[in-house]
């Protein structure tokens, strides 16, 4: 045998293999990660058919132990995953993981509907597709992991997760932790999987396993698309651009706390995050003062804002990765700014058709489009939103234009006088989620998107009115 080929056999037997503690080798194939789709689609199907006939008692044990067994792994993760992908902040992660952990609805979320009448009773219940393809992003990878765990367990799926191939380690981490927790509730293995080496190839051949009933799609527009025409059913979570509108009615000092806070946190990685911010004329300098004691450096020099284009913005007109999630204080420096405090956000005032306001920067950058009034703010909003019905924020104490706003803006999160991520239930009330389904309406998911409608009919009986 060639002696490649023997380092190839031995490299795959390693990975292929683990050691437990008393030193048996054990096939990795109960961690939940393996080395093709076809493998771990059909693990995770044999454990799915297990799971379908435990019962209501047992489901919740399940999302109990995950959200205890993950609790003490919190800061671990947020700092494994900022060290993996290089975007966000770790103590900012933390809180997301945090809000994850406690606020992500479980089986209660599925609600049994009945109506009885003289012909019988009809009941409509929601029960599990099977095993669903879950394809996360880099932003919130650990996050939507959890969150999409619970919710989908709790519906009676298995899940098979299409992790970004930047936040691959982490993921696959996380995976065989929730894995074990899993486990020991229910005594199942390969309730989650994902595969060893993720790949754009690998989540299409998920996407397309006859195995598979549905794809839930958290990421960027391409991949929503890939979902779309893959002939399933589609959860589509897809990109954001949220505009802030502030109106002269508005606390302006609450307004800039919240919108620093907001579009800061995570360095803006969040699809939620205040992308720019459209305020009304008389109002913009007092809003750009008061965003400044909250933590905002106000660029105000053309030639800066330029260079930070030109340093942002890669060759093909999209964001620069190299930049994404990065801090504010390494996008100054690099542009010849230091400063010797910790910058939130980097803000400045351009036209509403300026690049960092019409794109999805994904940065601690922050533009100010200025409007004559309330009417011309709502209409640049509309704009810079982009019918993505992702998310937008206002802040005003007229309740008039709240509503109009609100109306118009047909966004699945809006937000009113508040930071973006109270639309998460973070600060807001309601629970959370980090798969927000734009493209196809079915905005903040929780575990009952995640189960099929059902409609059970008994004829003449058990109507006891
Ligand atoms: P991304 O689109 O690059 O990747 C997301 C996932 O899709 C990854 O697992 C990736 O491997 C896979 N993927 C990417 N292109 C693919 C293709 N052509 N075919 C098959 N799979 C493909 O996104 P990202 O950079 O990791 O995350 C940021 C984007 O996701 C932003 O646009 C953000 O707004 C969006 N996002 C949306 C939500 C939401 O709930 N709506 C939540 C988080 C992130």
């Amino acid at each position: 045998m060639q002696e490649d080929t023997l380092k190839e056999l031995v490299k795959n037997l390693i990975q292929e293999y683990n050691t437990n503690s008393a030193g048996i080798p054990s096939i990795n194939t109960h961690s939940g990660v393996f080395s093709s789709v076809d493998e771990a689609i059909s693990a995770a199907k044999k454990a799915q058919a297990e799971y379908e006939l435990m019962t209501l008692e047992t489901r919740q044990k399940v999302v109990n132990n995950i959200r205890n067994g993950m609790q003490p792994l919190i800061q671990e993760f947020a700092k494994a995953t900022v060290e993996e992908t290089g975007m966000g902040r770790v103590e900012d992660k933390i809180q997301k993981l945090q809000l994850t952990i406690d606020k992500t609805p479980g089986i209660e979320d599925l609600h049994t509907v009945v109506e009885t009448g003289d012909n019988g009773m009809t009941l409509y219940e929601l029960s599990a597709y099977g095993v669903i393809v879950a394809i996360t992003p880099s932003t919130n990878a650990v996050e939507t992991l959890i969150c999409n765990s619970i919710g989908m367990l709790a519906a009676g799926n298995a899940v098979c997760f299409s992790v970004h191939p930047g936040a691959a380690e982490v993921s696959k981490k996380a995976v065989e932790e929730i894995n074990k927790l899993v486990y020991e509730a229910c005594g199942l293995h390969n309730m989650l999987v994902t595969i060893n080496k993720p790949s754009i190839e690998t989540s299409k051949e998920m996407m397309r396993h006859p195995d598979v009933s549905l794809l839930v799609v958290t990421g960027g527009p391409g991949v929503v698309h890939e979902a779309m025409i893959s002939g399933k059913k589609v959860i589509g979570a897809g990109a954001g651009n949220p505009p802030s509108i502030v109106d002269e009615t508005a606390n302006i000092s609450k307004a800039a706390a919240d919108i620093v806070a907001g579009a800061s946190f995570d360095n803006n990685i969040l699809c939620i995050a205040e992308k720019s911010v459209v305020a009304v004329k008389d109002i913009v300098s007092s809003l750009i003062s008061e965003m400044e004691k909250h933590g905002a450096y106000y660029v105000n020099d053309e030639a800066v804002i330029k260079k930070m284009v030109d340093l942002t913005i890669a060759e093909n007109g999209q964001p620069s990765r190299k930049y994404i999630g990065k801090d504010a204080s390494i996008i100054l420096k690099d542009v010849g700014i230091s400063v010797d405090y910790d910058v939130r956000i980097i803000i400045m005032n351009t036209p509403q058709n300026h690049p960092f306001v019409i794109k999805e920067m994904l940065m601690p950058i922050l533009p100010i489009v200025t409007a004559q009034n309330f009417d011309e703010a709502l209409e640049v909003a509309l704009e810079v939103e982009q019918n993505l019905h992702h998310t937008a924020t206002m802040h005003s104490q007229n309740t008039g234009r709240l509503n109009k706003a609100a109306k118009s803006i047909k966004t699945s999160i809006f937000v009113k006088n508040g930071p973006s991520f109270a639309g998460l239930g973070f600060g807001g009330e309601g629970s959370t989620t980090f798969t927000i389904a734009t493209p196809t309406g079915e905005g903040t998911t929780t575990a009952r998107h995640f189960a099929r409608r059902r409609r059970c009919v008994l004829t003449d009986a058990f109507s006891i009115r």
